[in-house]
């Protein structure tokens, strides 16, 4: 390798996890550099969480940075783990210094079917993390009117239209975004559309609200013309625009393999319809695109605690590391992307089939030999096995280092 990954470590199972992919899966093959940042709650709450920001700076500075899962902290965990005072959510924390948009992609095996029987291709979407609902200001009101008003900031007169006259009690939201904001959502979706080579839709609502969800479509309309059609002519990418119902409804009826640009609101609801009708939140991966083009790859699942517990006790769980090795196969190809170095993204493309192989094969940890379809007759029977022993099937499909 040229220039370091940015290796965020994190907590519970999955830093358990971290280290043992790290070992079996990677060491043994790569030239491994990184710049390590130990987000592990104590040692956030040792350096006053100054290393959450510190890795996200890392992130910004060499271009490419993988994430392990972090305890978001909270009554409990204070409690836990005796800390200082609790912190903002590490990912938060990230998420605002790389100004970034995250990407959820399923991880697709054959004996996983989704629920929806025509996908082929999984689905990926593209939420918008700022704004709408999520910033909203509300109001419980009795008989009376409200209205919006504008105050600008250089004068000049107020702006003001009536939301509604009530005759009785109800209620009312205000809700904004920022063009910068809607500007670089576009913008990272067109990034990420060009690199995996997937076709973009984005849908809203323009038909009911033609001013703020028009804006929407207006300015990934002027993105698209301005600042990427020439790019995904050439690389023979699409850009389709359509009303959110409608998109719904093609979703379901599709065969998928496209990216889906949501609304913030949007995203929310059907990331967690797609995940779990692709079948597990442990074959979810998720990156971050930061517009300025720094990634940061992670598992979209948690530290999961449950599991963590019974290990301490002694128990080879049965945890499911796919979407962590996808992590650092992520990272690992796009580092060798930008650094120019073929074998580094020939290893990444191998690991990932070896995985896939590994549970392809039959070989599967028990969260997805629960899913699995029956095998057909040719194929080898499912058998459920612990981490490590997943781990040393995708290192023996890996081969010889
Ligand atoms: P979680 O860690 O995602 O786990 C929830 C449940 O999903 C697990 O108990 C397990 O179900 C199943 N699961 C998730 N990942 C799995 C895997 N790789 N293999 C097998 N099963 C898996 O969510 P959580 O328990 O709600 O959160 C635990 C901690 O993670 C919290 O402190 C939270 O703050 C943090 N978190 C961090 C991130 C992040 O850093 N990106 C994201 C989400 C949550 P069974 O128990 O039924 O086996
Ligand atoms: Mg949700």
């Amino acid at each position: 390798m040229k220039t370091p990954l940015v290796e965020i470590d994190g907590d519970e199972m999955t830093r358990v996890l971290w280290d043992v992919v790290k070992e079996r899966l990677i060491l043994p093959f790569v030239d491994l550099k990184t710049e390590y940042y130990d987000l592990g709650l104590m040692n956030r709450d040792a350096t006053d969480d100054a290393v959450s920001a510190e890795s996200a700076r890392a992130i910004l500075r060499l271009g490419v940075g993988v994430k392990c899962a972090t305890i978001t902290s909270n009554a409990a965990r204070q409690e836990e783990y005796g800390l200082k005072k609790l912190h903002p959510s590490p990912n938060a924390t990230i998420r605002a210094i790389l100004d970034g948009t995250v990407f959820r992609r399923p991880i697709a095996v054959s004996r996983i079917r989704p629920s929806v029987s025509c996908w082929k291709k999984p689905i990926v979407i593209g939420r918008h993390a700022y704004g709408d609902v999520y910033r909203a200001a509300e109001m419980a009101v009795g008989k009376g009117r409200v209205e919006l008003v504008y105050t600008p900031a250089e004068g000049g007169p107020q702006r003001r239209i009536t939301v509604a006259d009530f005759d009785g009690p109800g209620v009312v939201q205000g809700m904004h975004n920022t063009e910068a904001s809607i500007r670089s959502f576009a913008r990272a979706c067109f990034l990420y559309a060009l690199e995996e080579k997937l076709p973009l839709w984005f849908a809203a609502k323009d038909t009911i609200s033609k001013t703020y969800d028009g804006r929407f479509k207006e300015i990934f309309g002027e993105v698209y013309e301005n600042e990427f059609k020439a790019a995904c002519e050439a690389a023979g990418i699409s850009y389709f625009y359509t009303l959110i119902d409608d998109a719904v409804a093609r979703v379901v009826k599709g065969e998928g393999g496209f990216l889906w640009a949501c609304k913030n609101y949007d995203g929310d609801v059907m990331s967690d319809m797609i995940a779990s009708a692709a079948g597990s939140l442990a074959m979810m991966t998720s990156v971050l695109v930061s517009p300025s083009g720094a990634f940061e790859y992670e598992a979209a699942h948690g530290t999961v605690q449950r599991h963590y517990y019974k290990w301490k006790q002694g128990e080879k769980t049965s945890t499911n590391p796919a979407a962590l090795i996808f992590a650092w196969t992520g990272a690992l190809a796009k580092r060798a992307e930008l650094d120019g170095i073929p074998e580094l993204a020939s290893f990444a493309r191998r690991l990932e089939a070896a995985t896939l192989a590994a549970i392809e094969g039959g070989e599967m940890t028990g969260d997805l030999a629960k899913l699995s379809v029956p095998a057909p007759a040719e194929a080898a029977p499912v058998r459920p096995l612990d981490s490590w022993e997943f781990i040393g099937a995708v290192a023996n499909k890996l081969g010889e280092p």
